[in-house]
């Protein structure tokens, strides 16, 4: 089994559900008293939003480069960063490692083609929702067709995403509002909804809307679990 190294804290909270799933679905591959290996390195996320709200993605990626080569150098085999946004800069980290790094957008996409879906919605913070890096590994990797919320929606999931879920405030009036919007989305044409920020999944449950909803948060962990067992890794 490979040794998985998770870059989290961004936020601590759905870190917290990395840790779980990938355990979890060890446990479940391996049965008895098999866990996964992981190490994980956790930064404070005030440094992170700091730098992600003035548009100093050079340094933030410089600072989670330096936590992924401590954690390749601590003897992790495979890096997952567990957050949707800072894949904003991920070939910064990539480049300063030389382990594999499982990117977020490809795992999703993997399970978005297999469920035969061409339409998607997407719900994230303003930069995953608004910025290229994003939507495009999805067109580009798997012809997918992402739609977002209207702006006044991004506003609210943007706020909603920093002001609560990040905090570990899941608000009933938060749950109403992402269910509209996520429902406005299929009737705009989305096959299915990308939970494509690590905590939305506390907020939205399968059975809130129509369509499917892909949690990258489980997407990610399960196939980080899949990735580090011989024999089980998913082709990506
Ligand atoms: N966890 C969130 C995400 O998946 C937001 C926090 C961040 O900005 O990294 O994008």
């Amino acid at each position: 089994m490979k040794t998985i190294g998770l870059l989290g804290g961004m936020s601590w909270v759905s870190t917290v559900s990395y840790y779980r799933i990938i355990n979890e679905t060890v446990n479940a591959e391996l049965g008895g008293l098999h866990s996964a290996k992981i190490l994980l390195a956790s930064v404070d996320f005030h440094d992170i939003e700091v730098l992600q709200h003035a548009g100093r993605w050079d340094e933030a990626g410089h600072a989670l480069g330096d936590a992924a080569a401590v954690l390749e150098s601590a003897g992790a085999e495979l890096l997952v960063l567990c957050t949707n946004t800072m894949h904003k800069v991920a070939e910064e980290i990539a480049s300063r490692i030389r382990i594999p790094l499982l990117h977020i957008a490809d795992a999703t996409a993997a399970e978005i083609s297999a469920a035969g879906l061409s339409s998607i919605g997407l719900l994230g913070t303003r930069f995953t929702m608004e910025e290229p890096f994003y939507k495009e590994r999805l067109s580009e990797r798997d012809a997918i067709e992402v739609i977002v919320p209207s702006a006044e929606e991004r506003t609210l999931v943007h706020r909603v995403i920093y002001e609560e879920l990040c905090q570990g405030d899941v608000l009933p009036e938060s749950r109403v509002a992402f269910q509209e919007i996520a429902r406005n989305l299929a009737q705009r044409g989305a096959g299915g909804i990308i939970l494509g920020c690590t905590e939305i999944g506390l907020l939205l449950d399968t059975g809130d809307v129509d369509v499917p909803l892909f949690d990258t948060a489980r997407i990610h962990a399960e196939t980080a679990a899949r990735q580090s067992l011989p024999g089980r890794a998913i082709d990506l």
